[in-house]
Formats: structure tokens, C-alpha cells, sequence
């Protein structure tokens, strides 16, 4: 717990939240400033900054009650479909650096506008040194 993180203080009770969903690990509570109607964050109760120091079984347990989550707000929200997202780091856009999850259910007429750019790899062979690059660091 970390005492001036909002999350571990909405974990603490000490900042109310729209609870949905709470177990031994992991919290779920509506956005208060939703993208779409419904719109939750999925967190762990022990505060994490990154995605990368959380426990592989702990971030499983994220996924697991996003998905959850997902279809009971597409219900409840009769939208059709919904996004996961997590930003993790500042220039990701993570604004509370505490991991969080987002569950953003999806309608075809909401406004919630997705990235569409798209970049391009300078040569075949700059892509084939990230991909090394990236190779490496998982072994
Ligand atoms: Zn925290």
C-alpha cells in the first residue's frame, strides 16, 4: 500500500468508488470518468506501478475478472462488445500509477475513438533487429 497512490486509497475505503466486483486480490469499480457507459477499471489490491512487477498468477486473476466483467456490463449496457485496455507507463497514458485494467464496453455508435495510426519499419532488416532485440530479452 502505498498512502498517497488513489487507487490503494479506494482499496482502503478511504475514497468511495461505484464498487462492481471485490475478492481477496482484486478490485473492480466503475471509471469516474468513463470513455462509454460502463466503463470499469480491474485492479490488484496490492499496488503495482508497472504490469511487469505484478505476480504472473495476480495478473492472470486481472484478466480473469475482466473478462468476467466484459459481458455483464455489455448487458447491462446493451453494448456489443467491449475493449481491454492498459496503458502502463506515463507515455503508454497511464495517469494513476497504480496498474489498472480497463473494461470499455463498446456500441456502434459511441465515442470512444480508437489509435488508427500505423507506422512503418524502415527496411526489413530494422524489423528483423527489433524483433532479435525483443526475442533476446523473453529467453
Ligand atoms: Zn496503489
Amino acid at each position: 500500500m502505498i498512502t498517497s497512490c488513489v487507487f490503494c486509497k479506494i482499496v482502503r475505503g478511504e475514497i468511495p468508488c461505484d464498487r462492481l466486483y471485490e475478492d481477496d486480490e482484486v478490485l473492480a469499480f466503475l471509471d469516474i470518468a468513463p470513455l462509454s457507459l460502463g466503463h470499469a477499471l480491474v485492479i490488484p489490491k496490492e499496488h503495482h506501478t508497472s504490469l511487469t512487477t505484478v505476480p504472473a498468477a495476480l495478473s492472470g486473476r486481472l484478466i480473469e475478472v475482466a473478462a468476467r466483467l466484459g459481458p455483464a456490463l455489455m448487458r447491462a449496457t446493451d453494448a456489443g462488445g467491449f475493449n481491454l485496455i492498459l496503458a502502463n507507463g506515463e507515455v503508454a497514458g497511464q495517469v494513476v500509477p497504480h496498474v489498472h485494467l480497463h473494461v470499455v464496453p463498446r456500441s456502434v455508435d459511441d465515442a470512444v475513438v480508437m489509435p488508427v495510426s500505423r507506422v512503418a519499419y524502415a527496411s526489413p532488416a530494422a524489423k528483423a533487429a527489433i524483433l532479435e532485440a525483443a526475442r533476446a530479452r523473453l529467453s
